[in-house]
């Protein structure tokens, strides 16, 4: 008796293509009482996309630093 012993080769090609990988984000706050406007601009690895949020957590409760009202956050992703 002869098993045949196909091999179910699952062939793992994954493209590994280094810097690809990047998700650029650009982030804009702006106050729209007084018109104060800032930009930032990172980039995360996207497996380490949670950088992110813990980067915008923290511009959650910026205020202005001209007329103290809150900062309204716009982000841009380029991936
Ligand atoms: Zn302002």
């Amino acid at each position: 008796m002869e098993i045949d012993n196909t091999k179910n080769s699952s062939d793992k090609t994954v493209s590994a293509s280094g810097d690809s990988d990047l998700i650029q984000v650009r982030a804009i706050i702006s106050c729209s009482n007084c018109g104060y406007k800032k930009k930032f601009r990172n980039q995360f690895p996207r497996k380490d996309l949670e950088l992110l949020t813990v980067a915008v957590k923290v511009f959650e409760w910026m205020v202005c630093d001209k007329c103290g009202d809150l900062l309204k956050l716009d982000l841009e992703f380029q991936v």
